[in-house]
């Protein structure tokens, strides 16, 4: 029998590779949707918004589904300092209120929760593992852990199959523009082309390539990256495993700014280091030093990342090359 999946968040990064992924797998796909301009021969979209309970009701009565992904989220960290009550609503009390609606109607169903690495927040291990302890330092990490816990509460107290990911940093060309990794492709491929005024605009309004430079903040931060098409893979075996659980979903290897730079730019054959140029405004006041442990999901999974950082890096950067190329640049 055809399974039935429902992605919320299928328009964002992980809902695309998800959707390709289970689509080759011959799912009957379900999107939820709050553009309503939406059609697609392969994935059914559906209307629905995390804040609207009635919506999400009536998504969920009608597709009836056997999986859940819930992958809708207002994923930025940074954002979430000027939109700290949105993004409760929807991270915390859209979560809540999904699997909540969910398990009312199919209490077999099994729910994939999107959980996030920073709620470690400043956990101070340097190996950070599934039973490390989180400390959340800012409302959208918040947001993620109040979903994880509820999640953690309806697997242990209602016996619901329900698994949480706790994803570290995942990228690909359909990551959101506001994301560093995003930034330096973007910016490589304009330099190489000879842009030194981008139209694409960074959070402060300004040229994301200005004048010829790329600001950036601290090129000694490090961050765990891995592809987008891998953990959605990770995603979906968590959901096939025979019992419910948490597992860290990264590569385990940490690289900094200034490896990405180095990786973007070398990838065009330029020197980063006569582009970049360090903005104070762009400097975190924390940052991670720890490392994934991904031990957990290699052994009961047998998952690991494929896509190496460089293959990733230049990914990004060969997307916009060509989206410049060929005049495709939303502005
Ligand atoms: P994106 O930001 O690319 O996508 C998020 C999606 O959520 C968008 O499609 C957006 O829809 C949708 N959304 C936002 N608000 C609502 C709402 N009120 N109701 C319904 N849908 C809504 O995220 P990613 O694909 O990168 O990430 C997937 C999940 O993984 C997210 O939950 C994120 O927090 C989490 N995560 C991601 C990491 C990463 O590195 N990518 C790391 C850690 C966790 P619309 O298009 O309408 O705006």
């Amino acid at each position: 029998m055809t399974k039935k999946a429902f992605i919320t968040g299928i328009n964002g990064q992980d809902g695309y590779y998800l959707a390709e992924l289970l689509l080759s797998k011959n799912y009957h796909v379900f999107g939820i949707t709050r553009n309503t301009a939406l059609v697609s021969d392969k994935i059914e979209y559906l209307i629905g918004d995390l804040t609207d309970a009635a919506s999400i009701q009536a998504a969920i009565d009608y597709a009836k589904p056997d999986e859940i992904y819930n992958l809708a989220s207002q994923s930025h960290a940074h954002k979430s300092w000027h939109q700290s009550l949105d993004t409760a609503e929807v991270n915390a009390m859209g979560a809540h209120r999904l699997f909540d609606m969910a398990f009312k109607v199919n209490p077999d169903c099994k729910i994939f929760q999107a959980s996030s690495m920073q709620m470690f927040g400043d956990a101070n291990q340097s190996l950070q593992n599934e039973a490390s302890p989180f400390n959340p330092n800012n409302p959208y990490a918040i947001s993620k852990l109040y979903a994880h816990n509820i999640a953690k509460s309806y697997r242990n107290n209602y016996h619901r199959f329900i698994s949480c990911g706790i994803l570290y940093n995942h990228e690909s060309p359909k990551r959101g523009m506001h994301f560093i990794t995003q930034k330096v492709a973007y910016a490589a491929a304009c330099l190489k082309h000879g842009i030194k005024q981008s139209c694409l605009l960074n959070e402060q309004g300004e040229p994301i390539v200005n004048h010829g430079k790329l600001l950036l903040g601290n090129l000694d931060a490090i961050r765990d990256w891995g592809h987008a098409a891998d953990f959605v893979k990770a995603m979906w075996l968590m959901l096939q495993h025979n019992i419910p659980d948490d597992f860290i979903i990264a590569t385990g290897i940490n690289h900094s700014i200034r490896d990405l730079c180095e990786a973007a730019f070398t990838h065009v054959g330029l020197d980063w280091k006569k582009y970049i140029e360090i903005d104070q405004r762009f400097i975190r006041a924390q940052e991670i030093t720890a490392i994934a442990d991904i031990s957990k999901i290699k052994n009961v999974l047998s998952w690991t990342p494929h896509v190496t950082f460089h293959q990733l890096i230049s990914s990004m950067v060969d997307f916009h090359l060509s989206a410049i190329k060929s005049g495709h640049v939303l502005c």
